[in-house]
Parts: C-alpha cells; sequence; structure tokens
C-alpha cells in the first residue's frame, strides 16, 4: 500500500510499503481521512519519542472491514496500572500514541486495536469527524478549566484545538467567547461555532484562557489576558520554554492547569461537537500533495482551517 513515510530528519516521502498486519485483538482500517495538524508540523522539527522510519497520523476516520465508519481512538496504556484503571491512560508510563509510538493513519491502511474504534453516525460527514480527535482534546481542556457559563472565555489560536475550545464553551453556555487568530478564515470558523468576537488585546479580559498553541509568546499572552485569580489551561506545546514572567503570575494569583489528549468518554464526546463543524473548512489533499500543505502550514499560512489526507487514490 501507499503511505506518507518520515523516513528521515526532516524528510517525508511518498512510498510504497508492506500491507498493516492486525495483532491478536486487532483490525485493519481503511483509511478515509487522516487529519493534518500542528503536531506533525512540530514532529518534523523534533522526532522526540519517534522512531524513524514512521507513518505518522493520529487522527484517523475510516471503515472497519465490515464496512462500519469509525474514528479510531489513538491513545492507549499498559491498560493495568492505576492511572490506566482510572481511564487516564495519558498518564500511564506506558501511554502509546498512534502515529507517534508506531504506525498511523497517513496511509491507505491501518493496524488498530478493536478496542479503539468508535462507531460514528452516517450522518456526520467524513469532513466533520476529522474534527473528532482534536476537539476531544478541547472536551478534556473544558472540564479541567472547571469553566461555567459565568465565565468569559480566551481561546489563543482557532485551529483544530482552538474550535474545540470554543465549541465546548458555547456548549456550556459561556457569556462571552473570544479568539486570539490573525487568520480571518479560522476566525470565520471560531465564530460559526459560537465565538462571540475577536481579543481585543485588553489585559485581565478573561476568566479563563485557553493556550492552544503553545509557544513562549502565546503562554505570555495567556498570562496577561487572564484577570487576576484567573485560570490558564495549556494545550498546545510549541516551545519548551515557559515564556511567561512567573512573578506578574504569583502576583495575579493565577491558577494554571495542564491538559493532555482525552479520556474514552472525552473523545466519545467530541463526535457530537465535531457536528457543528462545516466540512468545507476541511482542505482535503492526497499523500502526493500532504508534503506540500505541511509546507504551507510551517511557513504560517493558517488560511486553512483544517488540513486532512484522503490516502486512498482517486
Ligand atoms: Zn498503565
Amino acid at each position: 500500500m501507499r503511505a506518507l513515510v518520515y523516513a528521515g530528519p526532516a524528510v517525508l516521502k511518498v512510498d510504497e510499503v508492506a500491507e498493516p498486519v492486525a495483532g491478536e485483538d486487532g483490525v485493519v482500517v481503511s483509511v478515509d481521512l487522516t487529519g493534518l495538524g500542528g503536531s506533525e508540523v512540530l514532529a518534523l522539527r523534533n522526532p522526540g519519542a519517534r522512531k524513524l522510519p514512521l507513518i505518522m497520523g493520529h487522527g484517523v476516520v475510516g471503515r472497519t472491514p465490515e464496512g462500519t465508519r469509525v474514528a479510531v481512538n489513538p491513545l492507549s496504556g499498559c491498560g493495568d496500572c492505576a492511572q490506566c484503571t482510572a481511564g487516564l491512560a495519558q498518564r500511564c508510563a506506558g501511554w502509546r500514541m498512534l502515529g507517534v509510538h508506531y504506525d498511523g493513519g497517513l496511509a491507505e491502511r491501518v493496524a488498530v486495536a478493536r478496542r479503539a474504534l468508535v462507531p460514528i453516525p452516517d450522518a456526520l460527514a467524513w469532513e466533520q469527524a476529522v474534527f473528532i480527535e482534536p476537539f476531544a482534546n478541547a472536551v478534556r481542556a473544558w472540564e479541567r478549566s472547571g469553566a461555567t457559563s459565568a465565565d468569559a472565555v480566551g481561546v489563543i489560536g482557532a485551529g483544530g484545538l482552538g474550535l474545540g475550545c470554543v465549541a465546548a464553551a458555547r456548549q456550556a453556555g459561556a457569556r462571552r467567547i473570544e479568539c486570539v487568530e490573525p487568520s480571518d478564515e479560522r476566525a470565520a470558523a471560531a465564530a460559526g461555532l459560537g465565538a462571540t468576537g475577536r481579543d481585543t488585546g485588553q489585559a485581565g479580559r478573561y476568566d479563563v484562557v485557553f493556550d492552544t498553541v503553545g509557544s513562549a509568546a502565546t503562554r505570555a499572552l495567556a498570562v496577561e489576558l487572564t484577570r487576576p485569580g484567573g485560570h490558564i489551561v495549556l494545550l498546545g506545546f510549541a516551545d519548551t520554554v515557559p515564556g511567561f514572567d512567573p512573578v506578574a503570575f504569583i502576583r495575579a494569583e493565577h491558577r494554571l492547569t495542564g491538559s493532555f489528549v482525552f479520556d474514552d468518554a472525552q473523545f466519545r464526546a467530541a463526535i457530537d461537537l465535531a457536528g457543528r463543524t462545516d466540512p468545507a473548512w476541511v482542505r482535503v489533499v492526497g499523500l502526493d500533495t500532504a508534503v506540500a500543505a505541511l509546507e504551507d502550514f510551517s511557513r504560517g499560512d493558517h488560511s486553512i482551517v483544517k488540513a486532512a489526507v484522503r490516502p486512498a487514490r482517486a
């Protein structure tokens, strides 16, 4: 089959690879779409835990051999430790992510565990389903924020994660939801999901701020935009340095929460939120054009709300 292979430092190439083989409790899913996003761009700069060669791609939707339409929950743990027992596989010492620790969905087919399959409704377009994985991160971040309808919410970045935060805040009835987003196309998508406006830059404007970018600059901005006593939730990890002034943070008595991926219930909850997206927001590319799409994104072209790869040949 054909796959987009992360072959070596900063090298992505389309290649003919061996068919994936399902494990004992596994299944081979025919990929319809796999989301492409910030994590793939960051991974090309720094492979981190990834052992190359690797097929990336963790936001996968497709069909089982029986023809069932599914989204794949990409996270798993050892299944036995206290964290896994509590449903928190991301805190397991042996956590594993599809497309990071083993071959993912930037290929015509992918082998996954049967328990990772979550059926999706026929009414949900593939171009909407591709938002399930990023939105699941946002469902968790919203829950961890403890925010309520009484809160004014700031969201930094309106890619998949940020749009999910907007959708989660809207579902909870937050009174004001504003985005920090330079791209007019992404800001329009945020408005479509219930954002009430764009950030004005006024310090201390929000009770809760979600930073879905995670650069040093956006973390500093998150601290600045949060009112004294307010709450900052960090999801993005573009930079490894904190970026904000701890003294200002202490004096403002801010609270800081990290949020990483999702549990099974949060992944399922994201299906409903993904149904609120517009399929036209997704730019679908083939394996051959995926590298160009990643390069556009890497250069800072965020006019595409969400890119996704359709690996099957037309
Ligand atoms: Zn475990």
